[in-house]
């Protein structure tokens, strides 16, 4: 029998949907929005909160402050919003939330709010810096400059952070390797616990992949696999562990916020187009943040894109990422998909090892197009 505990829904994530500037490669539903917006906003989503802690048993782990630029809000306002989630959130039995990451973009920390977000309970920042190289940043359109960054990971540890993420990208157009080795070896004279780092991907949609379109630039899959495979070699010696093809940690310093979705754990997630997976329900809120505070003011539901999600659909999804992780996935998620699992073998781009299954490194290269085979 499953017990309440096991039933509870244990990782929350709250979408922010304001930025100082919109990047043109973002994707994300983002816009610009000053204090009366994010006042409306707050409340907004104190009211779908208190909603869904009506509907569903809640006694969260982690807390994901993403976005959109979470750290935009105001003190205050960041401050009465994560408060109360945490004190209604988590149970007496399990509270505080063991993570709490907040994402931070390097030109809007200030001591006060830092110091704000940790007597709020914010224990881990993920902090925004995709390059230390002043003319990509201009590229990506970014209000930071280089050295902000170092700047701002010690007034974060002065305020007491320990568990500091650097988000780096790769594959940027005119980006050279010689600069890619030079933000990774910036980063890591960060001393962050953790390292993200992705490739650029074009969106449909943006300013990014209008110019891709128009033959302007051009995507070059060999420069991109060096990059990747320089990524592993450059922060797996400086101890920091591949534990998501992604995603780089010292042992430890895992996301558990990421690691309970790769797992497939189920999830809440609050704001303007945030998504949720709980048991078969998956639903993604409508993607319009005025749409979402006239909607919740009216008490009508925010909920759109609905999903019944069966078993199989689950379990698929958990092999789709669990390929991507270091540990894999258990043999038996496969079920009847074992005869791909089989094909992927014999191309050497899978093993199987202590009942887990795992990418080789040349399955590494294709992840994705592995991960497709079970969609
Ligand atoms: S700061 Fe992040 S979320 Fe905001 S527009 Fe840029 S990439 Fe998108």
């Amino acid at each position: 029998m499953t017990g309440i505990l096991e039933r509870m829904i244990r990782h929350l994530y709250v979408h922010v949907p304001f930025c100082a500037k919109v990047c043109p490669y973002c994707a994300f539903h983002v816009h610009l929005g000053g204090g009366a917006a994010q006042r409306e906003f707050v409340k907004a989503l104190r009211m779908e909160w208190q909603r869904a802690r009506e509907e569903f048993p809640l006694a969260l782990k982690t807390i994901y402050f993403g976005g959109g630029t979470p750290s935009i809000l105001s003190a205050e306002l960041f401050t009465e919003l994560a408060e109360e989630l945490v004190a209604e959130g988590t149970s007496s039995s399990d509270s505080p939330p063991q993570e709490f990451t907040l994402e931070v973009n390097p030109a809007t920390v200030t001591p006060k709010k830092a110091a704000a977000w940790r007597a709020a309970g914010v224990n881990r920042i993920s902090l925004g810096a995709q390059s230390f190289d002043a003319e990509m940043l201009r590229l990506l359109g970014r209000q930071h400059a280089p050295e902000d960054i170092a700047g701002t990971c010690a007034l974060l540890r002065e305020q007491g952070f320990t568990n500091i993420n650097i988000d780096l990208m790769f594959a940027l157009p005119g980006q050279s390797e010689a600069k890619w080795e030079a933000t990774l070896q910036a980063a890591l004279s960060c001393e962050p616990n953790h390292i993200s780092a992705y490739a650029l991907t074009y969106e449909e949609d943006t300013p990014f992949f209008e110019k891709l379109q128009r033959g302007e630039w051009r995507q070059d899959e060999a420069r991109e696999i060096a990059m990747f495979t320089h990524t592993r070699e450059v922060l797996g010696a400086a101890g920091l562990i591949d534990y998501e093809i992604s995603n780089f940690a010292r042992p430890g310093f895992e996301s558990r916020h990421n690691l309970a979705y790769w797992r497939g754990a189920d999830y809440l997630g609050l704001g303007p187009s945030a998504c949720s997976t709980i048991d078969a329900m998956r639903w993604r809120n409508v993607p319009n943040t005025k749409a979402y505070v006239e909607r919740i003011a009216r008490n009508e539901s925010v909920r759109e894109e609905r999903e019944v999600l069966d078993e199989a659909t689950r379990a698929k999804e958990r092999i789709m990422f669990g390929l991507r992780m270091r540990e894999g996935v258990a043999l038996e998620e496969f079920g009847k998909d074992v005869t791909r699992l089989k094909e992927l073998e014999a191309d050497g781009l899978a093993f199987e090892e202590a009942g887990r299954v795992r990418l080789t490194s040349r399955g590494q290269l294709v992840a994705d197009g592995v991960a497709g085979m079970f969609v």
